[in-house]
């Protein structure tokens, strides 16, 4: 039986979540085992329009992007977003709070208006074309890169959690970060790391987007209780964003 092809993207982003599947050592060995590596531009030379998975990073942000992603669409049968940049937007969303000609002076000055410098509003990759399934975080979890593409292999659903971090951070038996006046997003976004912030004693900052339904109410009685309003915590999530439709 021949291998699964699979090709790797990217797009709008800083690459760091490729970096992590290269950084998986001796677990890539057993994942290359298992599946043909057709293209990767950070990994080899070669390329291929022959792929029955595209794994595909960053956000979409201009016009061609998405005609891009619309062809690789075309030729995979099973699409994955790889990172808090194409599962949620990530941190390039924050782009869309300004007007855009304001955010192309701020970043390239008097070469703003150079045709190849266009920008678009900042999508996440499904809100271009549908995608199967998502491995979140800024950076992603190499055990759960590696989790996902198993699930895919043997034709499960990837198990990706639906509850929030403070889940995790509990079981960890972290100090909560509001006691040291912080407001944490760990209520309200999809666990997965570990809680690997609040364990580091930092707040978590909503890398992996929120749970598919946030207790909007629970998260209103851990504010209520510090002092805090919901209000508080949505200023939080200006870094991460959020897709349209998955507001608080
Ligand atoms: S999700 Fe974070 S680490 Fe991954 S590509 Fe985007 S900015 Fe980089
Ligand atoms: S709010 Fe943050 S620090 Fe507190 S329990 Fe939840 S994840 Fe942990
Ligand atoms: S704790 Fe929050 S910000 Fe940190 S990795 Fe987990 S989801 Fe991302």
């Amino acid at each position: 039986m021949s291998k699964p092809r699979v090709a790797i993207f990217d797009f709008a982003c800083c690459e760091g979540c490729q970096l992590q599947i290269v950084n998986l050592e001796e677990e890539i060995l057993d994942l290359i085992h298992v599946v043909d590596v057709v293209e990767w531009r950070e990994a080899m030379s070669e390329q291929s329009h022959d792929y029955d998975i595209a794994i595909v990073e960053g956000s979409i942000t201009r016009h061609e992007d998405e005609l891009r992603l619309e062809v690789i669409r075309s030729r995979c049968k099973i699409l994955i977003a790889l990172g808090a940049c194409a599962t949620i937007g990530g941190v390039n969303k924050m782009k869309n709070n300004f007007d855009l000609n304001d955010v192309k002076e701020c970043v390239y000055g008097k070469d703003a208006k150079m045709p190849h410098l266009n920008t678009d509003m900042t999508k996440a990759v499904d809100e271009v074309v549908p995608v199967d399934a998502y491995i979140h975080g800024c950076p992603i979890d190499r055990k759960e890169f590696g989790t996902v593409i198993r699930a895919l292999l043997l034709g499960k659903r990837p198990p990706v959690p639906d509850y929030p971090v403070c889940v995790e951070c509990k079981a960890k038996e972290n100090v909560c970060r509001y006691e040291y006046n912080e407001i944490c997003l760990g209520p309200i976004i999809r666990a997965g790391c570990g809680a690997r912030c609040p364990s580091s004693n930092f707040r978590c900052f909503g890398c992996r987007g929120y749970v598919d339904h946030p207790n909007v109410e629970a998260a209103k009685e851990v504010m209520d209780k510090y002092g805090l309003t919901v209000e508080d915590l949505k200023q939080k999530m200006i870094l991460f964003g959020s897709k349209q439709g998955h507001t608080l």
